[in-house]
């Protein structure tokens, strides 16, 4: 699970100005870490390269040392988990949508509902888990989407977890139900969260400072809080 960015830089176009101005930075495995920074300070972007969802310019992203370019993009992608910024549902079942390929146990999606703080909604409905969810999952709140994407993460079991908070207003019960999960399901995995609110990650391991595309601060809240001159403080 550790991660180290080495003079990353990215663009979304060809020619286009980037976005991420080599960006260095090493987490180590199993650590916590909140990304903060202004909106448009490259917070997602930094993780849309982790993900391979645009490839980097120059420079170059490493897991455990392999760099991840190298990869196969299938078998890599499926080893990182996420709750997006924009939590994604598909049109089908709350079945299908946690389990797309078909490959846990009753048991294992149950498991996964109940962590997620959904299983007594899910016992609720009628069709269980077969209850059906339209195109972009409609009938259910930003909160709950967040919550199926939470149970589909731990489903997923990854050493990699981000968390891209939204940014529109959850419900604070449904935002402290998410921390208190992630909590516990992922306490020795490594862990990002970009965060909206300081509450969600003051106490991180590290926190990330981020301003147009580069990395401002990087450490500790305390060490960060020492300097009143500092960004974060
Ligand atoms: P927020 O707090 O609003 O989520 P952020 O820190 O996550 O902001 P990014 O989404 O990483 O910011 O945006 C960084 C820069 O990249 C911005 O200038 C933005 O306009 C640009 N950008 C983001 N997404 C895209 C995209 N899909 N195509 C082109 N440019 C993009
Ligand atoms: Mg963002």
């Amino acid at each position: 699970g550790k991660i180290e960015y080495k003079d990353a830089v990215m663009s979304y176009f060809e020619n286009s100005p980037a976005v991420l101005k080599e960006v260095s930075f090493t987490i180590k495995g199993g650590e916590k870490i909140g990304v903060v920074g202004r909106t448009g300070s490259g917070k997602s972007s930094t993780i849309m390269a982790l993900f391979r969802m645009v490839e980097l310019t120059s420079g170059r992203i490493e897991i455990d040392g392999i760099d991840i370019s190298k990869l196969n993009l299938e078998e890599f992608r499926g080893r990182l988990a996420i709750i997006p910024q924009e939590p994604v549902m598909f049109k089908g079942t709350i079945r299908s949508n946690l389990d797309p390929f078909d490959i846990y146990t009753n048991e294992q999606l149950w498991n996964a509902l109940e962590l997620a703080h959904l299983k007594q909604s899910v016992l609720e409905s009628e069709m269980k888990l077969e209850t059906p969810i339209d195109e972009n999952g409609t009938n259910y709140s930003l909160g709950q989407k967040q919550l199926f994407c939470l149970a589909r993460t731990i489903l997923k079991n990854s050493q990699i977890l981000v968390l891209d908070e939204a940014t529109a207003a959850m419900d604070l019960e449904t935002d402290n139900l998410i921390q208190k999960t992630i909590r516990t399901v992922f306490k020795d995995r490594t862990m990002i969260t970009i965060a909206h609110r300081l509450d969600t990650i003051i106490d991180s391991d590290r926190v990330l400072v981020m301003d147009h595309g580069k990395i401002l601060e990087f450490d500790t809240v305390p060490n960060l809080l020492s300097n009143p001159k500092g960004a974060f403080t």
